[in-house]
């Protein structure tokens, strides 16, 4: 068990839009941001569903220009999810989305720094239970209009203490900024630091934690294509999280962002932050014991269950009954392939043997009557009857050991195996 670090708990949201709870005792909620125009009104609110039916618990839009704000007016009564106002340079933005009913804020210092206007915007979020992101990032800190600042931290930023100095610049640009809420009595607060530097951030927000008992937003800010992002994002929010650090998350990549909240939303669910909706696949990585093309089955598979599935029944898809049974342990619905075919079993009981064209079909049919049988709650999920016996090779799968041990056993040879994308289409 993951214990999370305590920390002063904002609620947004209304009756309209559910209430996300951030910090506390509240699970980790993941978040995301709209990739198209906020003022392009249908595309918008059709982007924000998309990213709630993903899983998205709150969803930001930017606000760069009024036709945004104005936009915001339609577009909040016609979704179902919180939405937060991403404010960059225009203080008015802000104040125009608290107007247009948005339920959450983020300002940043290094881009709007007047304490006027800092201080309007605090009032007008306060007099409506608004709460407000305070987003130090690595990118926006350093200071950019007085030039002799500017020159003086940068002074720092080359130095051979590059790392260090960031993190300087960080919190104390932080701890000047919350000056100016906590002297207008307002802590609906969750700060961000984010990096490029998957270091600098794991640094920066394990430095903010000791520091400051807000809810703290994770991620790495432009993290790049999804393929390199997820790992570059994973690793220190992984890291954080599983040091109890951190309170919502955002992955950011370049791309869709319906990624962003599957890929957040099963990091949660492998450090058990969250309960998972849907089916927990595993399965094996193939090896040169396999005899059937199991990339393609396993990509077939997993898209199918997301359709299709809603409980967290967990499936194994397993190349052979070599590692096989031991490595589907605990899985509520698992097949074992061998020669062209594989063996199915439900919670320990075998219950099928089919041919390699038909695995995915009878699985997905196993998957759906294990389902209905949880529902009707004559079957539990996680709860094994029998233990695995492992299958004959010779007989029932196909793939004896003689044929094995004589190098007689043919290999898939689908040019899907060696043509293999993540797509998740
Ligand atoms: S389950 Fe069998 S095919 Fe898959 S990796 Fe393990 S030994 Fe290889």
């Amino acid at each position: 068990m993951i214990e999370r670090r305590k920390t002063r708990q904002v609620v947004l949201g209304d009756d309209a839009h559910g209430y996300v709870r951030i910090g506390g005792d509240a699970p980790v909620s993941v978040q995301t941001m709209t990739a198209g125009y906020t003022w392009d009104i249908d595309a918008c609110i059709a982007e924000i569903n998309k990213l709630a039916a993903a899983g998205a618990d709150i969803v930001r839009v930017a606000v760069p220009e009024k036709k945004d704000t104005e936009a915001l007016k339609e577009i909040i009564p016609a979704v179902k999810v919180p939405i937060v106002a991403d404010v960059h340079f225009h203080f008015q933005r802000a104040l125009d989305a608290v107007e247009a009913g948005i339920h959450k804020i983020r300002l940043n210092p290094g881009n709007i720094s007047d304490r006027k206007q800092v201080q309007e915007v605090i009032a007008a979020c306060k007099s409506r239970n608004i709460p407000i992101r305070v987003g130090v990032n690595e990118g926006s800190i350093v200071e950019r209009k007085d030039k002799q600042k500017r020159l003086k931290e940068l002074g720092g930023v080359f130095s051979d203490n590059r790392h260090g100095h960031f993190l300087a610049i960080m919190i104390t640009k932080l701890e000047e900024y919350l000056d100016i809420f906590y002297e207008s009595d307002f802590y609906d607060i969750v700060i961000s630091a984010k990096s490029t530097d998957p270091v600098l951030a794991i640094d920066a927000y394990t430095e903010i934690s000791k520091r400051f008992d807000h809810p703290l937003h994770l991620g790495i800010t432009h993290a790049g294509p999804r393929e390199t992002a997820m790992i570059r994002s994973c690793v220190p929010l992984g890291h954080l999280l599983a040091a109890g650090i951190g309170d919502t998350i955002r992955l950011s990549y370049a791309s869709d962002p319906v990624f962003e909240v599957e890929d957040g939303l099963e990091m949660l669910y492998c450090l058990n932050l969250r309960q998972r909706k849907g089916v927990d696949l595993i399965a094996c990585p193939t090896c040169g014991r396999i005899q059937v093309d199991l990339f393609t089955l396993v990509q077939d598979v997993r898209r199918k269950l997301a359709e299709e599935i809603k409980l967290p029944i967990k499936v194994a898809v397993m190349g052979c009954i070599v590692n096989g049974p031991g490595e589907a342990e605990g899985a509520d619905v698992a097949i074992f392939a061998g020669d062209r075919r594989g063996i199915i079993y439900v919670q320990g009981e075998k219950v099928a043997n089919v041919p390699e064209e038909k695995i995915l079909d009878s699985l997905l049919d196993e998957c759906r009557k294990f389902e209905d049988r949880v529902n009707r709650g004559e079957a539990k999920l996680g709860e094994k009857k029998v233990d695995i016996i492992p299958p004959d090779p010779i007989g029932e799968l196909g793939s004896g050991f003689d044929k094995i041990a004589a190098g007689d056993v043919e290999k898939p040879t689908s040019a899907r195996l060696t043509d293999l994308t993540i797509s998740k289409t």
